[in-house]
C-alpha cells in the first residue's frame, strides 16, 4: 500500500520552504499521490474489470468506472473485524442477531474518500502549477511558475484531502456474488460482480495478450455470456471462420491487415477494412 505518510511529509518539506519552486514541485507531488491512490485501487480492481474495458485514465474516470463495474466500495469507508469465536457446525449463525451476538477483533480499515473532489483537485493543481500560461498576446511576460498564493493554497487543500487516508491500512476489491467463467481462448477465469454486470455489457478479457471479449446477458437475477466474435467463411473449405470481434475492431482504413489461417484447412485470411458504398 502506498505510504501516504511519507508522501505527506514529502508535500509537506517543499511546501515549507516556500519558493514559487519548490511550491511548483509540491503541486506536482500532490498530483502523483492522487494518481498513485486511484491507480493502486484500480489494480487491486483487476480480479474485476480488465485494463481494456477502461474509458479514460484520468484517475477520476478511472475510479468512478471501478465504482460502476467493478467494486462499488472503491471509495468508501469501512472496517472489517473477524469474529473470535470459531463458527461450529451446525450451530453456524444464521440472522443478523446471531452475528451481531459475536464478539470481533477489527483486521483493518479502508479510507474512503470524494471522488469528484479528488478529481477537481487534480486537474486544479495542473492549472495553477504545472504548466506554462498560454500568452495571448505579444506583450504577454511568459512564467515558467503559476501564481504562488493559487499554488499554496491548492497544495494546502490537497494535504487536508491526503491526511483523511492516514487511518487506512487496507484497500480491497469488494464484496458480494460473483458471476464467472473461463476465457474461450485463453482459458483465464474472468469474474465479475454479479449486481453490477449490465444487460448488454460488453466486457473484455483481463489477460493483456487476450483479443477476446464478451456480450453479457441478464434474466432476472442471472447473468449470461457469449463470446463477442466476427464469421466468415473460408474461400477454399467454406467453413465458417471466427474472430474475436475485438481484432476486427481495431482494424484502421489504409493500415495493417488482419492475417490468419482457417483453422480446418489452415488457408490464410486476410480481412482489411475498405471502404464500401451503402445502397438504400
Ligand atoms: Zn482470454
Ligand atoms: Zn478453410
Amino acid at each position: 500500500m502506498i505510504d501516504i505518510k511519507s508522501r505527506l511529509d514529502t508535500i509537506n518539506s517543499l511546501l515549507s520552504e516556500g519558493t514559487k519552486k519548490s511550491l511548483t514541485y509540491a503541486a506536482l507531488e500532490c498530483r502523483l499521490t492522487i494518481e498513485l491512490i486511484c491507480y493502486e485501487r484500480l489494480k487491486i480492481s483487476y480480479d474485476y474489470i480488465s485494463h481494456a474495458d477502461l474509458k479514460k485514465w484520468q484517475p477520476r474516470n478511472v475510479i468512478e468506472q471501478v465504482a460502476e463495474e467493478a467494486n462499488e466500495d472503491v471509495a468508501s469507508t469501512f472496517t472489517i473485524s473477524i469474529s473470535t469465536t470459531p463458527a461450529t457446525e451446525g450451530s453456524e449463525p444464521k440472522t443478523q442477531e446471531d452475528y451481531e451476538a459475536l464478539s470481533y477483533v477489527p483486521i483493518g480499515t479502508q479510507a474512503g474518500f470524494n471522488i469528484r473532489k479528488l478529481g477537481k483537485l487534480w486537474n486544479a493543481l495542473s492549472n495553477v502549477a504545472l504548466h506554462v500560461s498560454l500568452p495571448e498576446q505579444k506583450n504577454d511576460q511568459i512564467s515558467i511558475y503559476g501564481d504562488i498564493d493559487s499554488t499554496k493554497s491548492k497544495v494546502i487543500e490537497v494535504i487536508e484531502e491526503l491526511k483523511k487516508f492516514k487511518d487506512g491500512n487496507l484497500i480491497t476489491s469488494g464484496f458480494g456474488k460473483e458471476y464467472s467463467f473461463e476465457c474461450n481462448t485463453c482459458g483465464t477465469t474472468l469474474k465479475r460482480k454479479l449486481n453490477l454486470l449490465k444487460n448488454g455489457q460488453v466486457i473484455n478479457c483481463i489477460s493483456p495478450s487476450c483479443q477476446e471479449s464478451y456480450n453479457i446477458y441478464i434474466q432476472g437475477d442471472q447473468a449470461f455470456h457469449s463470446r463477442r466474435v466476427f464469421e466468415t467463411p473460408c474461400n477454399e473449405c467454406n467453413s465458417n471462420v471466427q474472430i474475436p470481434q475485438r481484432q476486427v475492431e481495431k482494424l484502421r482504413f489504409g493500415q495493417s491487415p488482419l492475417l490468419l489461417d482457417c483453422e480446418s484447412c489452415k488457408t490464410p485470411l486476410h480481412i482489411e477494412l475498405v471502404p464500401c458504398k451503402k445502397n438504400t
